[in-house]
């Protein structure tokens, strides 16, 4: 951005008066409303369903809606976070690495989401001190009130407009009382008076304690929790509780009364079967229409297309509970102590299994110590393997035997980025005999480097070593199982992150022992799908994308539901038995090509 945008982006500045109302041009205050969700008590609540559940319910009334997450840690992205810590990094199809939540938010929308819907402090910070440095606060001290406060505001009236949102959902990450968050609540607060009157709803989530030794929920740590709230300027126009069991309303009036919000508006959000029961729950207690009145947004009866939206919706969650057929799929990985580390693997898996009319259990097996004489033991009882993404050495060689020992015994394989890496290792090892061959991620100076970056590659992306991130199309042979199991569609797009792809230099080799490279970029000699002829193997199917990010209810992402349907089989269920392949996932829209590229210098 150039100091004359930037300077236009700050919309109205002026040295007569100390209001600093940044506003994108053209932008009007009002015509889009905003629903804010906070948490309190606890992080962990799970403030991304419930805020995703919401936008949902309204969308389901034909509301344009467009949420954002707001996270308070000063990284640029979550790219280098570490999934243990923080859950899985998300890839959104532009090629920003994100926050899990916005997964949650396009699977529940079944809407693609971009860079416009998630900022961090990093961010925010980063573009005050650039038009700091370009001159553009007029002389004035660069303050956190209005200058940080007013980018946060701008981020968020820029998506309303881009989006062209009815209503704008705005996700502050945290809890409220930490120092990371207390800006963010400080650009809402002020920008619900700025916008008027009844165009804000404040939703604060908040948590039951239910210890055992009491047997009985108690509010107390709510109240106390929900006053901060107040402390900063912020009257919840809403209170959802979540716990484990249904509020009572005992409690719902007691935190009604000490948070000055009438006993309607107080919620109970109790632990469900499945997250995409959440919206049906807040519809079923009318949350949607107090969120509508206090917006002002008229309710009208239930239309025609809201009545079609909840069918398909319920549609699934009836699949869902009815599924009975059990099949168990192993996950092989290092982060298997943290489920949120594979999000997205395990919505991915209940996408499919929904639709395959069964029950994924998932077995959890740690790599690090599977070894030829440990993998019959610890793989058994699993009808299917995953090997998902991953990064560095370790567990390597164990993911490496357990691919082996699945592709030697025909059980069903889905290796994801680094899965499909290490199965063209083991390939290149135990059947073209290359019993060097290696990632130059693992032996940097292995004599067959199988998986390498290639000099190709740092072409494209400009700079060496670089993740290659976003959605990136691809192009699938035709009669191949890749292409039949999207529906015969030649060309498809998926998501990626990854920095280092298949030495093309050994694909010549390994097709002539009978791997098929089915998918491929169409402009660069990059291998994105391989699958092992059905003659050879029931199903072995590894991708250098990350099919799990599109996976969504309504579009069971076809590859895992042929893992999935392959696994059935394999557990004894009859092929004709299972319903036929889904209609493929619409394809995403094409990203705005003048968007600056989506490349993270490692
Ligand atoms: N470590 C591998 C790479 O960088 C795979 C990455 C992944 O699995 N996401 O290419």
């Amino acid at each position: 951005m150039n100091s004359e945008e930037m300077l236009a982006n700050l919309g109205q500045t002026s040295d007569d008066t100390e209001f600093f109302t940044p506003m994108p041009p053209g932008y009007v205050p009002g015509r889009s409303k905003y629903v804010v969700v906070f948490g309190t008590v606890m992080s962990g609540l799970g403030k991304g369903i419930f805020s995703s559940s919401l936008a949902k319910i309204l969308q389901d009334k034909g509301l344009v809606v467009a949420p954002i997450k707001l996270e308070g840690y000063l990284n640029r992205d979550s790219g280098t976070l570490n999934p243990l810590r923080h859950g899985e990094v998300f890839v959104l199809d532009d090629g920003i690495e994100c926050d899990m939540d916005l997964g949650t938010y396009e699977r529940m929308l079944d809407q693609d989401l971009s860079r416009l819907n998630f900022a961090t402090s990093g961010q925010i910070f980063s573009s005050v001190l650039e038009k700091e440095r370009a001159g553009a606060y007029l002389g004035r001290d660069v303050q956190m009130i209005p200058h940080v406060t007013g980018e946060v505001k701008l981020r968020l009236r820029k998506l309303a407009q881009a989006a062209e949102a009815d209503v704008v959902f705005v996700e502050i990450g945290g809890t409220v009382g930490d120092v990371e968050n207390a800006y963010f609540i400080e650009a809402v607060r002020e920008m619900s008076y700025e916008e008027g009157v009844g165009n804000f709803c404040f939703v604060a989530l908040t948590y039951i304690v239910e210890p055992q030794i009491l047997g009985e929920q108690k509010s107390k740590p709510a109240q106390l929790n929900l006053k901060l709230l107040n402390a900063a300027g912020i009257h919840p126009h809403i209170i959802a509780c979540r716990a484990s069991v249904p509020v009572t309303r005992k409690v719902r009036e007691k935190i009604a009364l000490y948070a000055t919000v009438p006993t309607e508006r107080v919620f109970s959000m109790h632990d469900c079967e499945s997250v995409y029961i959440v919206p049906e729950m807040l519809r079923g207690a009318g949350i949607d229409a107090a969120v509508l009145e206090l917006l002002g947004l008229p309710e009208r009866g239930p239309s025609d297309a809201e009545r079609a939206a909840r069918a398909a919706w319920n549609q699934y969650i009836t699949r869902l509970r009815e599924a009975r057929q059990a099949v168990t799929i192993g996950i092989i990985g290092k982060y298997t102590s943290v489920r949120d580390s594979y999000a997205s693997i395990i919505q991915a898996l209940e996408h499919a299994g929904t639709y395959l009319g069964a029950k994924v259990q998932l077995t959890w097996v740690d790599s690090s110590d599977l070894t030829d004489a440990t993998a019959q033991e610890r793989l058994a009882g699993i009808h299917g393997v995953i090997v998902p993404g991953g990064f560095g050495v370790r567990g390597a060689e164990g993911k490496i035997t357990c691919i082996r020992h699945v592709r030697e015994r025909g059980i069903p394989y889905l290796g994801i980025c680094y899965g499909m890496q290490l199965a063209v290792i083991e390939f290149a090892r135990h059947v073209c005999g290359l019993q060097d061959a290696n990632s130059t991620e693992i032996a940097r100076h292995c004599a067959h480097p199988v998986i390498d970056i290639l000099p190709e590659q740092k072409k494209i992306e400009g700079l060496g070593g670089n993740m290659r991130l976003g959605g990136q199309d691809m192009v699938l042979t035709p009669g191949s199982q890749a292409c039949e199991l999207f529906g015969g569609a030649e060309r498809i797009r998926l998501r990626f992150r990854h920095r280092y792809e298949v030495n093309p230099e050994y694909v010549p080799l390994m097709e002539r022992h009978g791997m098929r490279f089915s998918g491929r970029s169409p402009q660069h000699p990059i291998m994105q799908i391989l699958e092992l002829p059905a003659a050879q193997h029931p199903y072995f199917l590894a991708t250098q994308s990350h099919p799990e990010l599109s996976s969504r209810p309504a579009h069971a992402q076809p590859l895992f539901v042929g893992l999935v349907r392959a696994a059935l089989i394999y557990a004894g269920v009859p092929a004709d038995a299972l319903p036929p392949s889904p209609a493929p996932p619409p394809r995403p829209k094409q990203p705005d090509p003048d968007a600056t590229p989506a490349v993270r210098t490692c």
